[in-house]
């Protein structure tokens, strides 16, 4: 498991000043990503509202031993091969970056030649993501939709022993900013007797966490439940966008499919397990009744550490919000510990019978809702299907996306005595 270290101290200060105070990248954070400004896209790490250039770096002298392999690693278009090193190198580049980017380093003057103004790169995915897969481990999310469904059997019988997924499309995944087209597809309108072919008329969201993973498995060899943390190289936000209209029809009996792979917006930056560890925390026990995982499942040093301190947001704005200078309107907000399963569970449960997930693979862990309405993940469930339309700041209502609606996802880690850290943006505009 990560630990904490003197890159997490709290009074650590940064030369580059924007850092500092920073939102999302103070110099606690340092996160990987992919830029490109003028020239091919290449490695990158967040610094305040700068990006240090990791190909730059990498040619360094200031840099050695494991810190130089990991930054070389990391100054091509994909991070794949930074992902694949074991955590002790990403560890020594950050170690290094952030003894470099502190307040008083005398190297100050050659490390600001590697720095851009993030405001004049283009971010991309960080990583060739060779599969996605979506779990559904937001338990009060799966209890809120099969409600809708099943109001007598909310949860079916295997949702607490096993945990749910799907594999998803991992050629639809796109970075924050990309436009989100409406999809057209088939749908059985309430009372129709033949599907229709045209644009979905229920356009959600789900908010989501996304899981890099660093190092793989061999086709065969299953991740166990107590190595799974170190196949976690970091977190993003994901936006899971959903046609609801072609979800309902389509997905008995094999689950969702086009309802689910025409884009999903993820934040573009790897916030890494290393930046995380101040913010690790116990995993909610489970209600009493509810069955004790199997043994490949369960893990106590997992149960103790293995969730994360994280605060999650949706807002939105509307063209009409947007031209009316309203300030994006908050849909809801909660914490990311409303996962009933660890994303160490997910790991283990995803390898158990021998797949083998490969370094920049990407897992979602399904729609993360709090069991109130103003935590909610989804438009689903926020307007109860369709049923109660919510009312905007411009006085627009809504109960599924409009064109022109921007959806804007945001977290936070937060925990006592550290500085917190964030994603950095994740959003998304709808085109018709
Ligand atoms: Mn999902």
């Amino acid at each position: 498991m990560p630990v904490i270290d003197e890159t997490h101290d709290p009074d650590l200060a940064s030369w580059v000043a924007s850092a500092n105070r920073h939102r999302d990248f103070p110099i606690q954070n340092l996160p990987f990503g992919v830029f490109s400004v003028g020239g091919a896209p290449r490695g990158g790490v967040a610094i305040g509202d700068q990006i240090l250039d990791l190909a730059a770096a990498a040619q360094s002298v200031l840099l050695e031993g494991d810190a130089k392999d990991a930054a070389r690693a990391g100054a091509g278009p994909e991070l794949n091969a930074l992902l694949a090193l074991p955590a002790a190198r990403r560890r020594a580049l950050r170690r290094r970056l952030s003894s470099l980017l502190a307040q008083g380093a005398p190297e100050q003057a050659e490390v600001e030649r590697w720095l851009h103004p993030a405001s004049a790169c283009a971010l991309h995915l960080p990583a060739r993501i060779g599969d996605y897969t979506d779990f559904y481990a937001g338990i009060h999310h799966a209890l809120n939709v099969g409600k809708q469904f099943r109001p007598d059997s909310p949860l079916l019988p295997n949702y607490k022993h096993v945990p749910i997924g799907y594999h998803g499309r991992a050629s639809s995944v796109r970075p924050s900013g990309a436009p989100v087209r409406r999809p057209s597809g088939q749908t059985m309108p309430p009372g129709a007797t033949a599907p229709l072919f045209g644009p979905s008329q229920r356009l959600d969201i789900e908010l989501e966490l996304g899981v890099w993973i660093g190092a793989g498995n061999a086709l065969g060899a299953p991740i166990a439940i107590d190595e799974a943390d170190d196949h976690i190289a970091g977190l993003c936000l994901l936006n899971d966008w959903s046609a609801r209209d072609l979800q309902a029809w389509e997905y008995q009996p094999l689950g969702p499919f086009l309802a689910k792979n025409f884009m999903t917006t993820v934040s573009p930056w790897i916030v890494t397990a290393e930046a995380l560890a101040p913010f690790r925390i116990a995993q909610p026990p489970r209600p009493d009744g509810d069955p004790r995982p199997l043994p490949y499942l369960w893990n106590d040093a997992d149960q103790a550490k293995g969730a994360y301190a994280l605060d999650l947001e949706v807002a939105i704005t509307t063209e009409a919000m947007r031209r009316d200078g309203h300030a994006p309107h908050r849909l809801a907000n909660g914490p990311a510990s409303n996962l009933y399963w660890t994303l160490a569970q997910l790991v283990a449960h995803h390898t158990s019978g021998g797949c083998n997930l490969n370094p920049g693979d990407l897992l979602g862990t399904g729609t993360i809702s709090a069991p109130d309405i103003s935590g909610v993940g989804s438009l689903l469930e926020l307007t109860r299907g369709g049923q109660a339309p919510i009312t905007l700041p411009s006085g627009e209502v809504r109960t599924f996306l409009l064109n022109g609606d921007e959806i804007i996802l945001a977290g936070r880690a937060v925990a006592d005595g550290f500085v917190s850290i964030g994603f950095g943006a994740c959003e998304g505009r709808i085109e018709g």
